[in-house]
């Protein structure tokens, strides 16, 4: 049974080395005791946890499932443990507010984490990371007295999150639910409705569970204006922080589906359940989109983490599989054949996944730098600055490094041939669990809606001038250095067909109300493999530097080969989807509906 090992080296590199996170963070007031040292420590003991406590019970999860049984529900053996260990170790406060238990670590350590968990075991992962977006959440906009009550509990791990949003009849568009709110005259509200889909809804992992539910209040206004966010415990929470009585929420029952078997999915129903208003009435879904835009990160990381896992088994196993011969002749002659490495195809899949593993984890962490800087930093026009580029980047990181995980996890499934498709190496539970990634907290399809319509055309284009600029500086910045001239060229020609690309849409979209529905898509693959680019040529960059250190010639030398890999042979896909955006929406529309 094949197990994960968390990618430390690959890891600190872009950390300390591409990202100087000492030199960005040092600067910052609660960022400023972050050595090496602790990071690095923080990162080893990260490791220990996900490959010795979440890694052996994956394989298993999937085998065992979630059980619902009498109204309950029981997560797999071993998970309750794994879970009373991870909350131990402090695991669930990482990057909470000091103020209420929290360790207060920034996001650029705890992303490399959140990846540990996702590769190591995803259905487990699911459980912390939806509880940290909604404290996250709570204690950007809740009452001081609710988080007081709460927050603590939840960066325990004494309590788990959720995100109700999802109701059988309102999916992409929330602005549809009818779960009610009924305001009490002890300023709490009764909620009643139900949702469905709802990732850890129930489960018998820690003593309560905190819902944060939307729901509508009376006379509330239509559509998404008219959204209210609510805490809802499962269990009351009295004065002493005690858990209390049922609070009416129950799970009706649990979906059965194709991956993430030991992550539970809940139909929850409320039924005068009492709940207490975070953030302001029919802002709902503004103070949602903190806990969202935190979890769309993390849907990127779970898209990275696995894929990274399925790249480890691929890899290992070529070297050992023998079938056929190398193309310049036997390079095994004692054996009957060759590893399957030495086929320019299996390099092919190795290296694409390799490729966009690490350009996909540099994203991640690129965009948790960013998110960093406007947390901690006191500097309003940096701030205001990074801010632009969370913005532009969160539906990419989401989009994309999904859409890209899926892919690499089928690719590496491929790479073991029929022993992919079977469940002893564990290939198709990789592939399996990867895809939910694509389609929860936003299919890609609306991500790529909310980065052309909302990021891009609605304020022409002042978001992405911002990554442009810094772009332009990486570029001459490094116009000398050696080793770096393909790179550069090609970065170059991207950034003016990006330019050309995003002004012929900004130009169409003027006349056709389809445009920026149709071109969408194309354009948040486009975005993605630019800026997959910018992250290899800072990764090629900063190997080409790199004096002598830490890290092993033969170690830089393979960051090197990946990155002249990615510029030849995946980058230039650019090209072609500037082309397809380019035909506009003429034949998307042309079809009657009964033509389809
Ligand atoms: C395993 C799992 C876990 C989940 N966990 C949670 C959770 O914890 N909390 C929660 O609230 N929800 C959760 N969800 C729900 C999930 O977020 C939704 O399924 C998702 O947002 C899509 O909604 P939908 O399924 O209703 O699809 P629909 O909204 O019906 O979409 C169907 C298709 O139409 C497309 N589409 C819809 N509107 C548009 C548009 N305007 N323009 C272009 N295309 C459009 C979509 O991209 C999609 O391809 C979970 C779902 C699953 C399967």
């Amino acid at each position: 049974m094949p197990q994960y090992k968390a990618p430390l080296q690959d890891m600190r590199f872009l950390l300390h080395e591409v990202f100087q996170a000492e030199e960005f963070l040092s600067p910052m007031a609660g960022t400023q005791e972050l050595s090496t040292e602790l990071m690095d420590a923080i990162l080893e003991e990260a490791a220990k946890i996900a490959e010795e406590v979440l890694s052996p019970i994956n394989q298993s999860g999937d085998r065992l499932g979630c059980k619902f049984d009498n109204g309950k529900v029981k997560t797999p053996e071993g998970f309750r443990k794994a879970y009373k260990t991870f909350a131990e170790g402090g695991w669930s406060s990482l990057t909470g507010d000091p103020e209420f238990g929290g360790q207060g670590m920034p996001k650029s350590l705890s992303v490399l984490f959140e990846e540990m968990l996702f590769g190591a075991n995803a259905s487990f992962a699911l459980y912390p990371i939806l509880t940290n977006g909604s404290a996250l959440a709570l204690n950007l906009h809740g009452s001081q007295s609710l988080k007081q009550k709460y927050l603590p509990n939840l960066y325990s791990g004494r309590c788990t999150g959720t995100m109700c949003l999802t109701e059988s009849h309102a999916g992409s568009d929330l602005g549809m639910i009818k779960t009610k709110a009924e305001p009490q005259d002890d300023g709490s509200f009764k909620i009643t409705g139900t949702k469905i889909f709802i990732t850890a809804g129930d489960h018998d992992l820690a003593e309560n569970i905190i819902h944060f539910v939307l729901a509508k209040l009376p006379g509330a206004p239509a559509g998404a204006h008219g959204i209210s966010l609510f805490l809802v415990p499962k269990f009351s929470v009295e004065e002493s922080g005690e858990v209390g009585k049922p609070n009416g929420v129950s799970c009706g029952s649990i979906e059965h589906k194709m991956g993430l078997k030991a992550s539970v999915t809940c139909v929850l129903n409320f039924d005068m359940a009492t709940g207490y208003l975070v953030g302001e009435q029919n802002q709902g879904l503004a103070c949602m989109f903190t806990i969202m835009n935190y979890e769309r990160l993390s849907m990127g990381l779970q898209g990275v983490g696995l894929a990274d896992f399925s790249y480890q088994v691929a890899g290992s196993y070529a070297k050992d599989r023998l079938q056929g011969r190398s193309p310049s002749g036997s390079e095994n002659p004692g054996q009957m054949a060759d590893p399957i490495i030495v086929h320019p195809d299996v390099r092919r899949m190795l290296l694409t996944m390799r490729a966009n593993i690490m350009a996909g984890r540099a994203l991640t962490l690129y965009t948790a730098f960013k998110l960093d800087k406007v947390k901690f930093s006191d500097n309003p026009a940096e701030k205001e600055s990074a801010g632009k580029l969370v913005e532009l980047l969160t539906p990419i990181a989401k989009a994309y490094c999904t859409d890209r995980g899926f892919v690499d996890c089928v690719t590496g499934q491929q790479v073991l041939g029929g022993h992919g498709y079977i469940s002893e190496w564990g290939q198709e539970q990789l592939v399996r669990d990867a895809r939910i990634a694509q389609i929860y907290e936003g299919t890609n399809g609306i991500q790529a809606l909310d980065l052309m319509g909302r990021k891009t055309v609605k304020n022409g284009g002042e978001l992405l001038a911002v990554l442009l600029a810094e772009i332009d500086d990486f570029v001459s910045q490094h116009n000398s250095l050696k080793g770096m001239e393909q790179c550069l060229r090609s970065i170059s020609d991207a950034r003016k067909t990006l330019t050309d690309t995003t002004e012929a849409i900004l130009h169409r979209a003027k006349t056709d109300s389809s445009e920026v529905g149709a071109a969408s898509y194309g354009y948040m693959e486009l975005m993605g493999c630019v800026l997959y680019g910018y992250m290899w040529a800072r990764i090629l960059a900063t190997a080409l530097s790199y004096g002598a250190g830490k890290y092993s010639e033969s170690y830089l030398d393979g960051l090197k080969k990946t990155a002249q890999f990615y510029f030849e042979k995946s980058f230039p896909r650019y090209k072609s989807l500037a082309e397809e955006i380019a035909s506009g929406s003429g034949s998307l529309m042309a079809m009657d509906v009964e033509q389809f």
